[in-house]
């Protein structure tokens, strides 16, 4: 199963991926990992995406193209991925739709999260991660079940990304009504765009995903077997 959270800043589309990953044993790809880590480790992709991410801008198609086809060659996702982050603008999912035709493969559907503006700004302003294990947290919406103990690995250190923060909130926003959005009818006139509402609470949203790629999976497992 190959598909795309499609999303604004703060959707929520790493918390579901991270639940989709465990439930449908498929991995979780998101650019914006990528990136951090390779700003981390000082590599030249790093040194060239650092400045604009921190101003909430997007990295060069070009970059980001080539940071995501190496990836999906590898073996451990041949079995199928999630795309969190990627595309984020036409012109990235013309490259992806391009990489997938030449490899014989195709997307199996794409999940829109609809998630009102005033939600993401306080979405991401609350947002943080264990140090250790990556897992997601929120300041309201999603605390450890002990203070300062991460749920997963037990760990106590946690930290906040560079960029959720007022200002670039604002211009992360602006950038996906502009660059992102027009990926909606993009895939819309695909016939493999599914929309869902992403304002409700995070069970419930994993609950309308699952429903989704369940009915999917059913439908290929038939034309399988027939
Ligand atoms: P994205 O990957 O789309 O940027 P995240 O998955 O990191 O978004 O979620 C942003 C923040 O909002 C996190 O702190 C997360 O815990 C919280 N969050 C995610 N989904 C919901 C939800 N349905 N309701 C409330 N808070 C949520
Ligand atoms: P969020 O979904 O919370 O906005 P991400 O972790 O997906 O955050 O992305 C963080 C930043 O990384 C973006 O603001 C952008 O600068 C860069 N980035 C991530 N994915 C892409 C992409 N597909 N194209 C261009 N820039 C990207
Ligand atoms: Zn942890």
């Amino acid at each position: 199963m190959r598909l795309i959270l499609l999303g604004p800043p703060g959707a929520g589309k790493g918390t579901q991926a991270t639940r989709l990953e465990d439930k449908f044993g498929i991995k979780q790809l998101s650019t914006g990992d990528m990136l951090r880590a390779a700003v981390a480790s000082g590599s030249e992709v790093g040194r060239q995406a650092k400045a604009v991410m921190e101003r909430g801008d997007l990295v060069s198609d070009d970059l980001v193209i080539g940071v995501i086809s190496d990836r999906i060659d590898q073996d451990d996702v041949a079995g199928g991925y999630i795309l969190d982050g990627f595309p984020r603008t036409v012109a990235q999912a013309e490259a992806l739709g391009a990489l997938l035709a030449k490899k014989g493969s195709r997307l199996d559907v794409v999940i829109e999260m609809q998630v009102d503006d005033a939600a993401l700004v306080d979405r991401i302003s609350g947002r943080f991660s264990c140090g250790k294990c990556g897992e997601g947290y929120h300041d309201r919406h999603k605390k450890p079940a002990k203070d300062g103990i991460c749920d997963k690995c037990g760990s106590t250190e946690f930290k906040r990304r560079a960029d959720d923060n007022a200002e670039t909130v604002a211009s992360r926003l602006k950038v996906y009504h502009e660059q992102t959005a027009p990926l909606i009818a993009y895939y819309r006139e695909q016939g493999l765009l599914r929309s869902i509402d992403g304002m409700a609470d995070i069970d419930m949203v994993t609950g309308a995903m699952v429903e989704i790629l369940e009915g999917i999976a059913a439908t290929s497992g038939k034309a399988a077997a027939k």
